[in-house]
């Protein structure tokens, strides 16, 4: 595929056995240190890899975000988003406003919800239920894709029940998928730095496949740039895949680039100042040929990387742009100025404008739309 190029020969193997098999870690690692020609060669390989597989329509949700709470007791070093009870815009919603804000996004044109608060310390798995039970009275049909692993391990504890018999009761209640946040990078001497108070590895995989086996899907997600290296970020890749193999549960793969600008570990002077645009694409490339279609759908997140460069990520591999997004707080109080409410039409742009097809979609990737 690539004889007539000068690259190295070791990648090219690699970038030309990873079109019809799966890539090893070790040779996932060796394709996230390339550079240069070698690099275009990857995003190549995985665009190309990404048409075989999936196409080329380039899918988008309408979604709506409502973050119930700020308050929070977690004290994850990259978090800009939380507050203490007592600080300057700490906010706590009614559960009416809940469903009120739910009620305008559907009007609105919203198929999906995503709810999600800080680990506010007066609630537990019941204020969750009742949240889902108020949503649905109010709008029967929306999707609610609500509660992070982190969240529902900390309800659950508050509630003094099983992750299992949480997430029964939630999905009985109208929970419909989790996203799969939390997950930071999975290896526990990462998150004993970024995140200490957070769940561990182990207790992440146990929510998430938990939740598979109770039929809640979720996404799975990664958050890259920090502290950690490329090592951890191949492991982390792997623990998903290896949890793929054993429950189908993911819907999607999410990895989200670090927002440094206001993350407390950043200014303290532990993590790096996010990543290059390099790093990004390796990682979406890389993704591709790691998941194949075994995690069909990678999301590039516009409201962390901005129209322009979310462009250029569609062309390493991915196949989906996120959603609408009526309301985002969480990246935009860790510095990304995108993340406010954009309108179809300008996702249908940015996708027709490299060549591909737009394409609506709902949470579970089971009905699609061309526009
Ligand atoms: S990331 Fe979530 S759990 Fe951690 S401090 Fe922020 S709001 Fe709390």
């Amino acid at each position: 595929m690539f004889n007539k190029l000068n690259i190295d020969l070791q990648i090219r193997n690699i970038l030309e056995k990873s079109m019809d098999e799966e890539i090893s870690r070790d040779e996932a690692e060796k394709l996230m240190e390339v550079r240069g020609k070698e690099l275009q060669a990857l995003i190549l390989t995985a665009d190309m890899l990404r048409e075989n597989l999936v196409g080329d329509q380039v899918t988008y949700i309408k979604n709506w975000n409502v973050n119930f709470t700020d308050i929070c007791s977690g004290t994850c070093g990259f978090c800009a988003f939380k507050k203490s009870p007592d600080e300057e815009g700490a906010y706590f919603l009614e559960m009416n406003e809940i469903a009120r804000r739910t009620k305008d996004a559907a009007d609105e044109g919203a198929i999906e919800v995503c709810i999600q608060g800080g680990l506010h310390p007066d609630i537990d798995a019941y204020f969750y239920e009742d949240i889902l039970l108020n949503v649905k009275k109010e709008v029967p049909d929306i999707h609610i894709h609500a509660f992070s692993p982190m969240e529902i391990f900390y309800g659950a504890s508050k509630a003094e029940l099983s992750v299992e018999e949480t997430l029964k009761m939630l999905k009985k209640a109208g929970l419909g998928s989790m996203p799969g946040t939390a997950a930071e990078i999975l290896n526990d001497d990462v998150r004993s730095i970024i995140c200490p108070g957070k769940l561990s590895t182990a207790q992440w995989i146990d929510v998430i496949e938990t939740a598979h086996k109770t039929g809640v899907p979720t996404t799975c997600t990664m958050m890259y740039g920090h502290v950690e290296n490329i090592s951890h970020r191949v492991e982390h890749l792997e623990i998903l895949r290896n949890i793929q193999k054993k429950t189908g549960g993911f819907t999607e793969f999410v990895p989200l680039t670090f927002m440094h600008k206001n993350a407390p570990i950043f200014k303290q002077g532990i993590s790096s100042a996010g990543t290059t645009g390099a790093e990004d694409l390796k990682l979406y490339a890389v993704s591709r040929l790691i998941f194949r279609d075994l995690i069909k759908n990678v999301q590039v997140s516009w409201v962390k990387l901005g129209f322009k460069f979310a462009q250029i990520c569609l062309m390493a591999g991915t196949n989906d742009l996120g959603g609408t997004l009526g309301e985002e707080n969480i990246s935009r109080s860790a510095g990304a100025v995108h993340g406010v409410y954009t309108p179809p039409s300008e996702l249908e742009r940015t996708i027709r404008d490299i060549g591909r097809i737009p394409a609506e979609r709902n949470t579970l990737y089971t009905e699609i739309n061309e526009i």
